[in-house]
């Protein structure tokens, strides 16, 4: 990894890349991978990591590529979809989750699966919702047929349904104000009340932009949708982040820097236009066991 006037040869730096983003750009460079016998076992490991550099024109075995941080914690890391049962239906009626838009709570905890756990939960929560998402179609049965159903769209966020004022909705614009308060490491990543409160106002007041009309075009319109999911992504995220006032796993907030064994329970965040906050209990956390004897300490 090297950086003006820093040269870190073949160290593992982790816990480091984050503070020297914050000083400047960061780059990379596999140039230690000098036979081709070592090159082929690194693209055979881990090929998604070659596609983005090659598509880029870049040979991540010669050139510098620049690295950078995406924090991915609250939502993709752990959270997702609530599964409501062992099928991986939602509670949306046909709806099936599963891999990275499922929440992964049950079997990670608060922390995100790298080194396999990820993959695995997308293989077998795959294979479970395919087949519960079969079964329900199955017990339709063909007079219950996608064409004979009476069905309603529900949608209304970043589509035609949602419209109140026929100015277009400029997804450029939106996409690049909800990024202005997701991308940052300082909001994001080193994560204080005050920090996430403020982006989380501004992302709200964010919602009227996407009232506008939708643009005729079918990338127009995909981009729009996925302009609304951004923002409602980013609204639950750092709706879930002010709700954990301590530090666990991947959720930390600086003034509460401590795990408080009284909030050992999961964040159930419902709700587009107005988002509502309940809470699960794991009754299996050990440390609730902790919390218990707190409880009768303070009664006492
Ligand atoms: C760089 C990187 C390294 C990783 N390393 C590891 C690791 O070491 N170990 C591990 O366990 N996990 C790792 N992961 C995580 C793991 O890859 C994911 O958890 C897993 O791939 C999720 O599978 P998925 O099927 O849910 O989603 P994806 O693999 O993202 O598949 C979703 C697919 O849907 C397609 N799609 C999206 N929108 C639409 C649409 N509207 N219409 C049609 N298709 C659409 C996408 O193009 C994509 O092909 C890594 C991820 C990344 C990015």
């Amino acid at each position: 990894m090297r950086r003006e006037g820093l040269f870190t040869r073949g160290d593992r730096t982790f816990g480091s890349l984050h503070k020297l983003l914050l000083e400047g750009p960061v780059y990379a460079s596999i140039d230690l991978a000098d036979t081709d016998e070592k090159r082929r076992f690194l693209r055979q490991a881990h090929p998604i990591f070659f596609m983005p550099l090659e598509r880029a024109g870049i040979d991540p075995f010669k050139d510098k590529f620049p690295l950078t941080l995406r924090y991915e914690g609250t939502m993709r890391g752990t959270g997702g979809l609530r599964l409501a049962g062992e099928d991986c239906r939602t509670t949306v009626a046909g709806l099936y989750a599963a891999g990275d838009a499922a929440s992964r709570e049950r079997v990670m905890g608060a922390v995100s699966g790298g080194g396999a756990y990820n993959a695995s939960w997308a293989i077998c929560s795959g294979c479970w919702s395919g087949r519960g998402a079969a079964r329900h179609a199955l017990g339709a049965g063909k007079s219950g047929g996608p064409d004979r159903r009476a069905l309603k769209p529900v949608g209304r966020h970043g589509l035609e349904a949602g419209r109140e004022t026929d100015a277009p909705i400029d997804t450029t614009a939106l996409v690049g104000d909800i990024q202005r308060d997701v991308l940052p490491l300082n909001i994001n990543f080193y994560r204080s009340e005050s920090g996430v409160a403020g982006a989380l106002g501004r992302l709200d007041a964010l919602r009227e932009a996407l009232g506008g009309s939708v643009p005729g075009t079918v990338q127009g319109r995909v981009r729009a949708r996925e302009a609304a999911g951004m923002l409602t992504v980013a609204r639950w995220m750092y709706t879930a982040a002010l709700a954990r006032k301590e530090t666990r796993g991947l959720a930390a907030l600086t003034e509460y820097p401590a795990l408080d064994p009284r909030q050992t329970h999961r964040l159930i965040l419902s709700g587009i236009d107005g988002i509502a906050v309940g809470t699960e209990r794991v009754p299996h956390a050990e440390e609730l066991g902790r919390a218990d004897g707190q409880a009768k300490g303070e009664a006492s």
